[in-house]
């Protein structure tokens, strides 16, 4: 499989092939399709495998262009991983009219704040700061079209059930679920069983 036959819209196609990215590793093209199709999927994969354009590139496909509002929604483990996640879809989405903010713990809220208020649609983060953020009613989720899950065990090992529990419930009832985990405790099902639905498993 090419990213020709994947079918994607010029301004992506066009961001891939300047990203350097000639072929879709077995991740993008098993997850492509249905994560554009809207699907809730979780994705068994481990990092290092093309994981973060598996996701951005149907992410990117899904949302439009200048809504001004959050409409995807990206869950990290850590800061380091938020940064390379945001880097990865701000490239992607290079030829397209989207906001991208990195919203992380230890930084200082002025330039997250400042970019929120310029209306960023795509938010990657850490669940910590992220919460906050809803607590001071400074990110409103009304309208996010799609969430992912990135690293979500590791995400559980940090310590994070809690805060990533409570930004799903700040989430609309019909949002489409993207769940990337290399394991798939106990936590992990609930999770699954609370927040997605119908979803496709993809093995890898
Ligand atoms: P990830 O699993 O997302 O951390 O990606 C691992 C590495 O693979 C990163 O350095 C990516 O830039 C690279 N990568 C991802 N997708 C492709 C692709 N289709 N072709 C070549 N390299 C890629």
């Amino acid at each position: 499989a090419s990213f020709d036959d994947m079918g994607l819209s010029e301004p992506v196609r066009r961001a891939v092939a300047e990203h350097g990215y000639t072929k879709p590793t077995p991740v993008q093209s098993a997850t492509f399709r249905p994560i554009r199709d809207g699907k809730d999927v979780i994705v068994r994969s481990k990092t290092g495998t093309g994981k973060t354009a598996a996701f951005s590139i149907p992410i990117l496909e899904r949302i439009p262009d200048g809504r001004r509002k959050p409409s995807a929604l990206v869950m990290c483990p850590t800061r380091e991983l938020a940064i390379q996640v945001a880097e990865e879809v701000t490239a992607l989405a290079k030829h397209r009219d989207l906001g991208v903010v990195t919203i992380y713990g230890g930084a200082s809220m002025g330039d997250q704040l400042d970019k929120l208020k310029a209306g960023a649609e795509i938010v990657v983060g850490t669940p910590g700061r992220i919460y906050d953020h809803i607590r001071r009613k400074t990110l409103r989720l009304e309208e996010v079209m799609v969430c992912c899950l990135d690293e979500a065990d590791e995400m559980l090992n940090m310590g994070f059930f809690e805060e990533v529990t409570r930004i799903l419930d700040h989430l609309p009832a019909d949002v489409q679920q993207l769940l990337f985990s290399a394991t798939v405790p106990a936590d992990i099902e609930q999770i699954i069983h609370d927040y997605l639905t119908d979803p496709e498993t993809i093995l890898l």
